[in-house]
């Protein structure tokens, strides 16, 4: 059985994951921290529990999601993957930093991609990969059956769907990735988003204004 824990990091009130087993093996998924004391925050709860970084997974590339992995690369040499529809999103993070006035310096590098239907294993436990654009072009989406969750990044949200007005972005895309994948899982399944808290597909079948009916 895997486990999740969040915390909200950055400007824009990203979460970040750490899904971890009992051999205390984890991935990091879309590490948002920004301030000093957030990767302060993140390093100490790793070392707390004894967790043993495995690499990080990302569900796309916006900035509030990568803004923290380099930094876990170069304290834990640990390769981080995205969907390869993502890498014009990365490349474009320097541009998109200057045009908002973000400092930021350290932009990752992709080091291995992740495809929809591959799974990607965590010593026992395995996550299923979704291919879910309309919020960016490479938007993937981590799906655990035993753990009854489903890591959506910002795909969907709980009362809401991601904005589809940034470069790749497109509405009728993105209603048609969570109609396919997201609310074909069983309605007791739980979303994890990128921002805001959690909710589960039934709830967001009977009352996300945006997908109703
Ligand atoms: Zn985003």
């Amino acid at each position: 059985m895997l486990n999740v824990h969040f915390f909200t990091f950055n400007a824009f009130s990203e979460n970040t994951y750490i899904i971890s087993n009992h051999k205390k093996q984890c991935w990091i998924v879309d590490p948002g921290m920004y301030e000093q004391r957030e990767t302060d925050e993140f390093i100490s709860f790793i070392e707390k529990h004894q967790l043993q970084p495995q690499s990080i997974i990302n569900t796309h590339a916006h900035l509030d999601h990568i803004f923290g992995v380099q930094a876990l690369i170069d304290k834990y040499g640990i390769p981080f993957g995205i969907h390869e529809l993502e890498l014009p999103v990365l490349a474009r993070g320097a541009d998109t930093a200057a045009m908002f006035g973000i400092r930021f310096g350290n932009l990752p590098k992709a080091d291995f991609f992740i495809d929809h239907g591959q799974p990607l294993q965590l010593g026992d436990d395995m996550v299923s990969v979704f291919l879910t654009p309309g919020h960016s072009p490479g938007s993937i989406s981590f799906y655990n059956a035993d753990g009854k969750w489903v890591i959506a990044g910002d795909v969907l949200f709980n009362g809401s769907i991601g904005r589809t007005d940034l470069p790749g972005g497109n509405f009728d895309t993105l209603i048609d990735s969570i109609r396919t994948y997201l609310f074909t899982l069983p309605d007791d399944t739980t979303v994890l988003s990128g921002h805001g808290s959690e909710t589960t597909i039934g709830d967001e079948k009977k009352y996300n204004p945006f997908l109703k009916g």
